[in-house]
């Protein structure tokens, strides 16, 4: 940053992004993380460590995201019982949406790339859905597939609550 206080303004606006990431986990690049400012999606679930939400995405109907409360990159920042417990609500989700979707085949990802904040998604995929078999950030393969089965948020909320307990995931 150049400007007529040269490096005065330079370290002034440093501290005033360090600040703003302090508050809303937004790291070095002074941008706002959305995870921390918004819950990402309809929430299905939460305990204190984590949410599952339900993203709308009229394409991939059953695709949810289980996303860490706390600002945290990657996965090895967590301590091993914070993995597994993550790691055993984003099996719950898998299950359910299996269950509930009965879809061709499931996509867990962790990507982050533009939202550094640590979550994974989990995808039903059906063989005649927008992308398939290209991952559904990919290059669109058709553009009409057929009706997927539709689950109310609330019928999914209840499986969840029926596969998960807050208590169970204080990782
Ligand atoms: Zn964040």
């Amino acid at each position: 940053m150049v400007c007529s206080e040269g490096m005065t303004c330079s370290i002034f606006l440093q501290v005033q992004s360090l600040q703003y990431c302090d508050i809303l986990g937004a790291g070095m690049t002074g941008k706002i993380c959305e995870l921390c400012t918004t819950a990402g999606g309809t929430v299905l679930w939460a305990s204190p460590t984590c949410r599952v939400v339900l993203v709308d995405d009229p394409s991939y109907p059953g695709f949810c995201r289980v996303v860490w409360t706390a600002h945290v990159r990657e996965m090895s920042d967590l301590e091993p019982a914070q993995r597994q417990s993550l790691m055993n609500v984003v099996f719950a989700v898998e299950t359910v949406v299996r269950s509930l979707f009965t879809p061709d085949k499931m996509n867990l990802a962790s990507l982050g790339n533009l939202t550094p904040h640590l979550h994974w998604h989990v995808i039903p995929r059906w063989h005649d859905d927008r992308h398939f078999p290209e991952p559904i950030w990919g290059s669109v393969q058709r553009d009409a597939p057929r009706p997927h089965p539709a689950v109310s948020a609330d019928t999914l909320r209840q499986a969840l609550g029926k596969q998960l307990h807050p208590d169970e995931h204080q990782g």
